[in-house]
């Protein structure tokens, strides 16, 4: 089994993936790595990373305080975020439970004041609880973000980082670009030279 350790305290996570900056849902998929190792860090492990990241991302109040439910329902949207830009890079059919539970965030409302009915003193109205409504609201905002990545031009330049075990994905700036980091690319050419002086010591 795989070590997963949870948020950047133990291990620093790379910086953000080229097309990060312009698309949160980007990142948002690109919060769970592997690491050279087989480790693997989930910025969304726990409560308080979870609240951290949305913190830092302008999708949670200073003040937010996540339950265990909560980092559970972003991890996974994040994981079903994963499903659908795997689908779209390979060009193969979206799974339908991943587009739906798009769809769910996406239209989700934590505005509403919905209505119950207590036994005893009747009908009353109450809104969510917080954390439950700052989650919704973080929800549909990566939600929508998702949906317009993946429909945009920038969807074609979409691409999963090359240098293994990385496991993020990327907009590729330039066509012959494809790792996520600086340190992805210099593993990757590591590994190229290493391979090229082996194919050299065979010959
Ligand atoms: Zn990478």
């Amino acid at each position: 089994m795989k070590e997963t350790v949870t948020g950047e305290s133990a291990h620093p996570a790379p910086p953000p993936a080229p097309g990060a900056e312009l698309h949160p849902s980007l990142d948002f998929a690109n919060s769970v790595v592997t690491l050279p190792g087989g480790r693997r860090i989930d910025l969304l492990g726990s409560p308080p990373d979870a609240t951290r990241w949305l913190v830092e991302r302008d999708l949670a109040p200073e003040d937010a305080q996540l339950w265990d439910f909560c980092a559970g329902k972003l991890r996974a949207l994040r994981d079903q975020t994963r499903v659908l830009i795997a689908a779209r890079i390979d060009g193969s059919p979206a799974a339908p439970a991943a587009v739906e539970a798009l769809n769910d965030a996406l239209t989700r409302v934590p505005t509403a004041s919905l209505l119950h009915w207590d036994p005893i003193g009747g009908p009353y109205r109450a809104v969510s609880h917080p954390a439950t409504q700052i989650v919704d609201h973080a929800l549909a905002v990566l939600a929508a973000d998702a949906a317009e990545l993946l429909t945009t031009p920038d969807a074609e330049r979409l691409t999963a980082c090359g240098s293994p075990p990385c496991d993020r994905y990327l907009v590729r700036t330039h066509p012959r670009r494809h790792w996520c980091s600086v340190r992805c690319g210099d593993r990757a050419r590591a590994a190229r030279a290493y391979a090229r002086r082996a194919q050299a010591t065979a010959d």
